[in-house]
């Protein structure tokens, strides 16, 4: 029996043929990264490879020293009979699954990726393979995400809500690739737009990897009384209301992630309201997004690991867990009867 094209090492996804790692979680001589988030994408390896789109993105996180290739979605790269290409995984700027090829063996790796529409990245994209390695972070049937634009309009209603009350809007997302895509689908007619040092910064990236994004502006730039009550301010979750901006008035706090979903969400995170707008596939996309690649045998990481591959197992797939040290416990959530939601 020959070794398999992929296999788990101690320092992550290991391609012995091709000589290279996967989202390594130690440095590496050759990192092939999914995308720039820091549970995929560590410093110190020798050289990276990553999508052409998120290059900028990633040498951004990795330093400017880090020696990092650009490759296009589609292309494909060969390296000692392996064959290696990326496609778009819909998560952020740059994201991509790996596909990897040898002797009529195809493997594809997820990475993280979402289905849902998304103006700052490419468009998730089904690749057929043998071996899927698929993401489970929301891979529970609580979790159902409203089409965006419901979610969207619910944010400009807080928005409005707030202003009517001369109270500025802190919304808190992740710094890279979640803040973006609000700033994108944000309704910038309605009031100033404000975001915090680190996600103007990468603000600035997205805009220089050619996303167009509206005009946004950091607190010392000038930030008046006047502004204040009609300010929508983007916050990085590991920073409070009080960090990096001058209070000047009444302010309401929300979040935006998919595990607003849960009851308990804004409570958790301190905030006021909950949206759920969530870079990830919900439950319903992930078993889609499974079937399309019509691989026969599923990996699953982060997330509701167990659940999903039993899951997987009842509807006829070769499934297995696949743990990694970067893999936390996902929150126990309430039972949901299953009956409410048709799947495939
Ligand atoms: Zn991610
Ligand atoms: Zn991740």
């Amino acid at each position: 029996m020959r070794s398999p094209l992929l296999r788990l090492t101690n320092s992550g996804l290991y391609c012995e043929q091709g000589g290279f790692y996967i989202d390594p979680w130690s440095p590496a001589a050759c990192a092939v990264v999914t995308h720039a988030h820091g549970d995929h994408a560590v410093k110190g390896s020798r050289r990276y490879l990553t999508a052409e789109s998120g290059r900028l993105v990633l040498q951004h996180r990795m330093g400017p020293r880090a020696h990092i290739d650009g490759l296009a979605y589609g292309e494909t790269r060969e390296q000692n009979g392996v064959k290696l290409s990326l496609h778009p995984a819909g998560h952020i700027l740059g994201s991509s699954q790996v596909r990897v090829e040898s002797r009529d063996e195809v493997w594809v790796i997820s990475g993280d990726y979402k289905v849902a529409p998304d103006a700052t990245c490419a468009a998730f994209e089904p690749v057929q393979c043998h071996t899927f390695i698929t993401e489970s972070t929301f891979a529970h049937p609580v979790f159902h995400w409203a089409p965006q634009v419901e979610t969207f309009a619910q944010i400009h209603e807080w928005w409005r809500e707030n202003q009517q009350q001369d109270k500025a809007c802190f919304l808190y997302a992740y710094s890279l690739g979640k803040a973006q895509r609000l700033v994108a689908g944000l309704d910038s007619t309605l009031g100033p737009i404000f975001s915090h040092t680190s996600i103007e910064e990468m603000n600035a990236i997205y805009r220089l990897s050619g996303v167009s994004l509206p005009e946004t502006r950091t607190p010392d730039s000038g930030m008046t009384g006047a502004d204040w009550s009609r300010a929508l301010i983007l916050l990085p979750p590991s920073v409070r209301w009080n960090v990096g901006f001058p209070i000047r008035g009444n302010f309401s706090t929300a979040f935006a992630s998919g595990w607003m979903t849960l009851p308990e969400g804004p409570a958790q995170r301190r905030v006021h309201r909950g949206f759920a707008l969530s870079d990830h596939a919900d439950y319903g996309e992930l078993l889609n997004a499974v079937a399309a690649t019509n691989a026969e045998r599923i990996f699953v990481t982060h997330g509701y690991i167990e659940e999903f591959v039993s899951l997987l197992r009842s509807r006829g797939y070769e499934a297995l867990s696949h743990r990694t040290p970067r893999c936390q416990s996902p929150p126990r959530v309430p039972e949901m009867r299953q009956t409410k939601l048709a799947f495939p």
